[in-house]
């Protein structure tokens, strides 16, 4: 019987570890597909505070984990595939094994949703991302897109207009799914060029590897054009990884978990933490504070029960 699983690896779940480790919690920490979460594949975080010059996003998780490891959490490069409650207990399934455990912490976060596109893997943190917040700065007086017609890419086009020469919003119908207000405050502002009935077919870099432009297809004409810009922001919404736990956890339409009185979710033991849970802030540092209240729930839930 373990007495705490920690499903996910990112801000929240290995903020959940120190906490829990640290109260002799002895968590085991299941790295799922993606280790590290979303940190793993940005490049500069500056806005994570203590680190005045920045902290790469590899670094900061790595940095995490062995602070994690020394005081005791273990990890396994495994997957929760499913979860049933007991009486007095849970059971996980662990890869193909079920596992009991007293309390689950759910860290599993949300993976950004991405194009398809050939080489897309490879150049994320090469004139590719999927964060106007962690990656914005770095393109400054120069032409950058966003992909996507939802609230998250009029947001990041916005936000991008402070840095960017120009923000080209490439959205593949002639009108956006954004609510109007945010829709307004893109398409207002001068720096923002929608680039209507559009979807990217191709990255185009150049001999250092880095995107110089995007190759477009016409969804009304399939005429084909290129458009020159340094970075292509996708903001294609973002999918909660919570498929696992469907019918046992509570969730919202968009499948992110509902938190009842702090991180407890509606099975008892377990807690949720970080953007699992969280279709509003989706930043690093608020998952790791999430990831620590998570963890305080837990030792108080266990302590509560002897
Ligand atoms: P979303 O509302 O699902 O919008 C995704 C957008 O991406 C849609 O315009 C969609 O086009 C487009 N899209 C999806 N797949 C595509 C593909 N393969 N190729 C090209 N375009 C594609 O996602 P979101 O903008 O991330 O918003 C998610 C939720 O968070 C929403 O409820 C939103 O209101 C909320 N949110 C709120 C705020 C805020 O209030 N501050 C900020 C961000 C997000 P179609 O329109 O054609 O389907």
């Amino acid at each position: 019987m373990e007495k705490m699983i920690i499903v996910g690896s990112g801000c929240a779940g290995l903020t959940a570890a120190i906490y829990a480790a640290r109260a002799n919690l002895d968590p085991l920490v299941l790295e799922g597909k993606e280790p590290g979460g979303q940190l793993s594949t940005t490049t500069l975080v500056e806005n994570f505070p203590g680190f005045p010059e920045g902290i790469d996003g590899p670094q900061l998780i790595l940095n995490m984990k062995a602070q994690a490891q020394r005081f005791g959490a273990r990890f396994a490069y495994s997957f929760a595939n499913g979860l049933e409650p007991k009486e007095g207990h849970l059971r996980v399934k662990v890869d193909d094994d079920w596992v009991d455990t007293r309390t689950l912490i759910v860290a599993s976060g949300a993976s950004a949703r991405w194009l398809g596109l050939p080489h897309e893997k490879k150049l994320v943190g090469h004139g590719l991302t999927s964060c106007a917040t962690c990656d914005g700065a770095f393109y400054r007086n120069v032409p950058v897109c966003v992909v996507g017609g939802g609230d998250s890419a009029c947001e990041e086009a916005t936000f991008l207009t402070k840095f960017a020469s120009k923000v080209y919003l490439i959205h593949r119908r002639d009108t956006l799914r954004a609510s109007k207000i945010m829709a307004a405050r893109a398409l207002s502002n001068p720096k923002v060029e929608p680039v209507w009935n559009s979807v990217p077919t191709e990255y185009l870099t150049d001999e250092s590897g880095e995107v110089r432009a995007v190759r477009l297809k016409n969804t009304a004409t399939g005429a084909e054009s290129e458009l020159e810009v340094k970075c292509v922001f996708v903001a294609i919404g973002h999918t909660p990884n919570t498929a696992p736990f469907r019918g046992v956890l509570d969730m919202d339409a968009e499948g992110y978990l509902t938190q009842q009185r702090g991180s407890r979710t509606n099975i008892e033991g377990v807690f949720a933490a970080g953007d699992v849970a969280d279709h509003v802030y989706k930043q690093a540092v608020t998952a790791a504070g999430e990831g620590c209240a998570a963890a305080m729930d837990a030792e108080k839930y266990l302590a509560e029960r002897g």
